[in-house]
């Protein structure tokens, strides 16, 4: 099964790559960061200098990577690619550290994954680009410093919150990416069907996009999986009607809710009367990791008004009762 599922994540990661735009004026939507980062770039090309180091937190598919690859292409500068989680030991981070050449781009992905004993190096790399590589072990240690290059880091986030304050101190321009407005979607997919060369109506970009999450990444496989559905089921053409037929076998409803999005919200609703419920609880009952609840379905579910936080765990609002065909209770999420 694993095999199976990395292997159609090689597939996906590759269509990816290909509809990944490259420069800032292909980036669509995301205005502020946008003009924000540009200025931050434009400054340190002036003055022949590495940026600032960024970090940009959102919730997953919303396009930190893609603007990681631009940053390091607007400053025809490389870009070096490495995450928190490949990052176990303190060892680790110094041998990519160390390599780094002057002005490259350091992307570090789930930068808050990062091993705490590695964190503590980071802060120095980052704040007085130095290195303290450790020579031999127990009582005869010791730390040889080592000077790095200027180099920029750019970290990705889904959860700023959890940085931890140093770190987060580290990073001189923070860029938060929120959910794209349907009119940006549809921009996205009609510039993604002109790269991969379908025929996609205006009726049916507009469709896919109000039921992308808000979300460029999911538009983007949402697309593929229409153009299968035209291509086998259909006559080629991506539709309205074929955008809607797709959908409707992917499981995905009115409002781009996804099979485990649903499942959240019954679980919330039937199985913990709307709540209120931990959100581990909660992960546990739809039989996911709590991190991917929180990360991956929440966000959206929380912004349309269909999940609440409280200090107390998840409850469920009018409107997640509406969405699932049942009656509101009288006093809903108390
Ligand atoms: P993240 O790193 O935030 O998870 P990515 O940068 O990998 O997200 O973006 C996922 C996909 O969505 C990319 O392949 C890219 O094609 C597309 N994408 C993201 N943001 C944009 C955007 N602003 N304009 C066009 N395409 C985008």
């Amino acid at each position: 099964d694993s095999l199976v599922r990395s292997g159609a994540d090689d597939v996906e990661r590759a269509a990816e790559a290909a509809l990944r735009p490259r420069r800032m004026a292909e980036f669509v939507g995301q205005r502020v960061v946008r003009e924000q980062l540009s200025l931050v770039l434009q400054a340190a090309r002036g003055r022949g200098r590495a940026p600032d180091h960024v970090l940009l937190s959102g919730p997953p598919g919303l396009g930190k990577t893609t603007l990681a690859m631009i940053i390091a292409a607007e400053l025809g500068a490389s870009l070096r690619v490495t995450s928190g989680p490949a990052i176990q030991h303190a060892g680790d981070l110094a041998a990519v550290l160390s390599s780094l050449e002057e002005g490259e781009v350091l992307f570090l992905d789930e930068i808050h994954r990062i091993a705490r004993p590695a964190e503590e190096l980071l802060y120095v790399a980052m704040e007085d680009f130095r290195v303290d590589v450790m020579v031999g072990k127990g009582a005869g240690a010791s730390a040889i410093p080592l000077a790095l290059p200027p180099f920029t880091v750019v970290g990705a986030t889904t959860r700023a919150g959890l940085l931890p304050a140093p770190l987060r101190d580290r990073f001189g321009f923070t860029g938060h990416l929120d959910f794209y407005a349907t009119d940006e979607l549809e921009q996205v997919l009609l510039r993604s069907a002109g790269l991969l060369g379908v025929p996609l109506a205006g009726a049916a970009a507009r469709e896919i996009a109000s039921r992308s999450r808000g979300t460029p990444r999911i538009a983007n496989r949402l697309l593929r999986r229409v153009r299968d559905w035209a291509e086998v089921r259909g006559d080629g053409t991506l539709s309205l009607a074929a955008a809607r037929a797709a959908l409707e076998v992917y499981e995905v409803d009115q409002r781009g809710l996804d099979r485990l999005d649903r499942a959240v919200l019954e679980a919330l609703c039937q199985r913990f009367g709307g709540g209120p419920v931990g959100l581990t609880t909660l992960a546990v009952a739809v039989g996911e990791e709590p991190e991917t609840v929180e990360t991956v379905a929440e966000p959206f579910l929380v912004r349309e008004g269909l999940i609440g936080r409280t200090p107390r765990g998840r409850v469920a609002l009018p409107a997640t009762w509406e969405h699932l065909g049942l009656t509101v209770p009288r006093d809903p999420g108390t």
